[in-house]
């Protein structure tokens, strides 16, 4: 038997190009271990165009926003189900001297293009402490990533085109120009296996720079904003009153556990802003796959041309995915460049 391309990992990055490549016409089995943690599993699903407290650009994000969100609602429309919410971000000013500052940055028209021209502060006011007033980040939003990777499994299931265990590279038999998995032949198998490649003997040498994060879910009765807010941390409205609060970034400790640490600093930080109560009633950990230069790791293994890997996603696997699964997907089919900053042929003297 004979297939095109076996993804390796169901996180959102495997989802994503198993996705595209699905909607090109190949031939494709998406692979998953649930008994191994995601990154996906706990993430927020934020995307944000500007990060940090200098409202940096995102990288590529002129390029990146208009894909994103016309490529998670076009699954939406061709599925018939809702994993997408587009909303804006909210960030209160913490003094006069942040709302000038804020006001400054946003003359650059760079910048000026995903702020809103004015914020409805008010209408924050009953539940977030915003004195001097506050920003709004347009083409933003959140991917309900557990619905999401719920959905592409179920639509890869009903295929049966999904296996549920994992694959190593032990597996593998690997050709020039052909890998074999069982009793099939596939054309290309590309790892989509989040931090795990550190231990996949294949991509291990990837200079990855992994990030721990922790995020927590809390009942807040009446609490009713529908965008995001975020100051220090984020306040993400699931549903009414129900909100997720997140996250905390840790280079150390790279394990799955939930620390008291990591609930303290969250809660420290969402007192300043949330005026009202709020119960916990989870809080989980994650492994963000970050790498040293802060770009995506994308291409085809210097040695073995039929295996590749698209992650290295970072803090950012939501944005970031779909338009490099797009441009990984015709640089596969269609001989067309890869983005030369995400390609691992940047690492190969290493
Ligand atoms: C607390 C926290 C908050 C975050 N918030 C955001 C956010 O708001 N927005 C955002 O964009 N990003 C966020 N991130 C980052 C985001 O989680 C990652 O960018 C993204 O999930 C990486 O996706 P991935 O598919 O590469 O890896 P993962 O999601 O880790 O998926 C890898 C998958 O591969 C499977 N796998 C691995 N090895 C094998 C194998 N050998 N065989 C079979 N299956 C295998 C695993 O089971 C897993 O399902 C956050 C991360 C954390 C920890």
């Amino acid at each position: 038997m004979t297939a095109d391309f076996l993804i390796v990992g169901q996180g959102v990055a495997g989802s994503v190009l198993a996705w595209i490549l699905d909607q090109r016409g190949c031939s494709v089995i998406l692979a998953d271990d649930p008994n191994l943690p995601s990154a996906s599993a706990v993430a927020a699903g934020i995307v944000n165009p500007l990060t940090g407290r200098k409202l940096v650009r995102t990288w590529k994000a002129d390029e990146l926003f208009p894909f994103l969100h016309q490529f998670y609602s076009g699954i939406e429309q061709t599925l018939g189900v809702r994993f997408f919410h587009p909303k804006t971000i909210y960030r209160p000013f913490r003094s006069v001297r942040e709302q000038t500052d804020y006001l400054a940055l946003t003359a650059d028209p760079a910048i000026r293009q995903y702020v809103s021209e004015s914020a409805d502060n008010q209408s924050y006011s009953q539940f977030i402490q915003n004195p001097f007033g506050g920003l709004e980040v347009t083409q933003a939003g959140w991917l309900d990533l557990t619905e999401f990777v719920r959905v592409i499994k179920g639509y890869f299931v009903r295929k049966n085109q999904y296996f549920e265990g994992r694959i190593t590279a032990d597996d593998l038999h690997i050709k020039a120009d052909k890998v074999g998995w069982k009793d099939i032949d596939f054309t290309k198998v590309i790892f989509c296996d989040g931090v795990q490649s550190r231990e996949n003997p294949l991509f291990n040498w990837l200079p990855y720079n992994p990030v721990k994060g922790q995020i927590l879910t809390a009942i807040a009765e009446g609490y009713s904003i529908k965008n995001i807010v975020n100051q220090g941390v984020f306040i993400l409205p699931v549903r009414e009153g129900l909100i997720r609060i997140g996250a905390t970034y840790s280079w150390h400790d790279l394990d799955w556990q939930t620390t008291d640490d990591g609930r303290s600093f969250l809660e420290s930080k969402v007192r300043e802003i949330l005026k009202i109560p709020y119960q916990i009633v989870n809080q989980q950990a994650g492994i963000r796959p970050s790498t040293k230069d802060r770009r995506p790791f994308i291409g085809l293994h210097p040695e073995h041309p039929a295996v590749g890997i698209f992650g290295g996603m970072g803090t950012k696997g939501v944005s970031l995915a779909p338009y490099l699964a797009e441009q990984f997907s015709r640089y596969l089919l269609d001989g067309e460049d890869l983005e030369s900053e995400a390609n691992i042929s940047r690492c190969v003297s290493l």
